[in-house]
């Protein structure tokens, strides 16, 4: 790809060991190997950086991001690498800045429930720490024991308590980010409201490391429910129990999650696992419902107006599951790992009301494209992932091009019917064709001027979401 961006000179490195110590700047082979891609397995998304710099203090970032600018080569901010829109991956190669060194709760105030962190946290204990002082960090995606904030914030990572909650972005309540110029601004407030000035730390969260680097987050902690249960309610009829959700939320009952594996998704992962679960042999799919209460008696009494509308709306079985049925679900990607490692994660999003329609037309889309697909859903929100599997062994490229005729087809009619192509995965530099494609020109001309505006340069995070112009 041609561009304007300049290589990674002997005299950069010198400036970049200069700023944050020689031992934190590696060039050697087996390191840039390892950050040739995240999450994706797919082999021709893979490029390796010229460099990996392990920033320790906000201000390392501000002089590497300066000094970026100065020679104006390409950054690309990185958390965890679990991401799988390759977000993460450095297209233009450059610099990779990994933030796992800027890893502190810097603050736990269980008083008044907020904690402040640095962008490597890994989100499972920012959520252990939290449950130690009766408080939950709300923000729960599938891979929170593996994931990091800084890239939840920068992706908006949804996960499993978004019915209740919402997503990442619902936890902040501030941001300090490094532009991409280099400046070091703070943004938000820890305020219940606020009418003063352009929302930045929203704008921010979810634009996937193309505006700035996060480099501290202050988020908001909630009251730990002390009560709970899991239902699984059991379904031969897939549009009943896409039905369910919106019946859920609009009797009232305020679930946690609202969560649905299909049929082929749980013999996946219960052989993964090797556990039994009922009715899964027999070819069930299940909807997997998380209440949770702060009294005892509205816990027993929503979990029998669950069990009343499940079955009215065409459940064969409800039973009370163990934490075991989140082992489940979130084991869910490690099995399709392991039978292909290129999965293809979709993600697209539709009004609730709308799941049925567009599920409706996969069995036409898997045989028009001759795809194995195993199905789960964070069906609470409309957002469905699908999974295209590659158990015919076809190369990387054919792969990869089988998926591209897949989306052209796919993502329309999502958008037909009022949807999005990704929920919580983000755009990066996997979709950022079709998503270009996809959304009008004016709301794109706006994305681009906000990024022009932001990083004269386009350095930072290049080639994601937007092409680089
Ligand atoms: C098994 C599995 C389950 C998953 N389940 C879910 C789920 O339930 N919900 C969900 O939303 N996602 C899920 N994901 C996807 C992924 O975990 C999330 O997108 C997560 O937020 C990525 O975090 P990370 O720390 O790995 O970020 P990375 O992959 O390192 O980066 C993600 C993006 O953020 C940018 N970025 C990273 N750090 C910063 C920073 N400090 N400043 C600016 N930009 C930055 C990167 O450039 C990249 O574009 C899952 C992934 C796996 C493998």
């Amino acid at each position: 790809m041609q561009t304007h961006f300049n290589p990674v000179t002997p005299e950069v490195l010198a400036a970049l060991r200069q700023a944050v110590g020689d031992k934190y700047v590696k060039t050697d082979e087996d390191c840039l190997t390892a950050y040739q891609t995240d999450e994706e397995g797919n082999s021709h998304f893979f490029q390796k950086p010229e460099v990996v710099v392990f920033p320790g203090t906000t201000e390392e970032v501000a002089q590497i991001v300066k000094l970026a600018n100065t020679y104006v080569v390409p950054i690309t901010p990185r958390a965890a690498g679990t991401g799988v829109a390759c977000g993460a991956i450095p297209i233009y190669k450059g610099i990779v800045v990994e933030l796992e060194r800027m890893n502190k709760i810097l603050t736990l105030d269980a008083e008044n429930m907020y904690a402040v962190c640095q962008p490597g946290v890994l989100t499972g204990d920012l959520q252990r720490e939290a449950k130690k002082y009766g408080l939950l960090y709300a923000g729960d995606p599938s891979s929170s024991d593996s994931c990091q904030i800084g890239g939840n914030v920068a992706n908006n990572a949804g996960g499993n308590k978004a019915v209740r909650y919402g997503t990442t972005r619902h936890q902040i309540y501030s941001l300090q980010v490094v532009t991409p110029t280099g400046e070091i601004v703070t943004v938000g407030g820890r305020l219940q409201k606020c009418s003063s000035g352009l929302c930045l730390e929203q704008l921010i969260a979810g634009s996937e490391g193309i505006l700035g680097i996060i480099t501290e987050i202050t988020l908001r902690l909630r009251p730990l429910p002390p009560y709970a249960f899991n239902m699984v309610c059991v379904f031969t009829d897939d549009t009943a129990a896409f039905a369910l959700p919106n019946k859920i939320l609009k009797a009232g009952i305020n679930p946690t999650s609202i969560e649905y594996m299909d049929r082929e998704a749980l013999q996946m992962t219960c052989k993964f696992l090797d556990m039994s679960m009922p009715h899964v042999q027999e070819g069930c799919s299940y909807v997997i419902v998380t209440v949770e209460t702060f009294d005892e008696a509205e816990l027993d009494r929503k979990m029998e107006q669950l069990c009343d509308l499940a079955e009215q709306n065409g459940s064969i079985d409800e039973f009370e599951a163990d934490k075991r049925i989140w082992t489940l679900r979130k084991q869910f990607a490690e099995a399709a790992r392991n039978i292909d490692k290129m999965y293809q994660a979709e993600d697209f999003v539709v009004p609730l009301d709308k799941i049925s329609a567009i599920t409706a037309q996969l069995p036409e889309l898997r045989e028009k494209y001759d795809l194995y697909c195993v199905t789960v859903a964070h069906i609470g929100d409309g957002n469905i992932h699908v999974l295209p599997l590659n158990n015919k062994g076809l190369s990387p490229e054919a792969w990869f091009e089988k998926i591209k005729e897949f989306h052209r087809d796919l993502f329309p009619r999502v958008y037909a019917l009022g949807g999005k192509m990704s929920g919580e995965h983000g755009i990066g530099y996997k979709k950022r064709d079709e998503f270009a494609r996809c959304t009008s020109a004016e709301e794109l001309q706006l994305i681009r001027s906000i990024k022009r505006a932001w990083d004269p340069k386009q350095i930072m995070n290049p080639g994601k979401l937007i092409a680089v112009e």
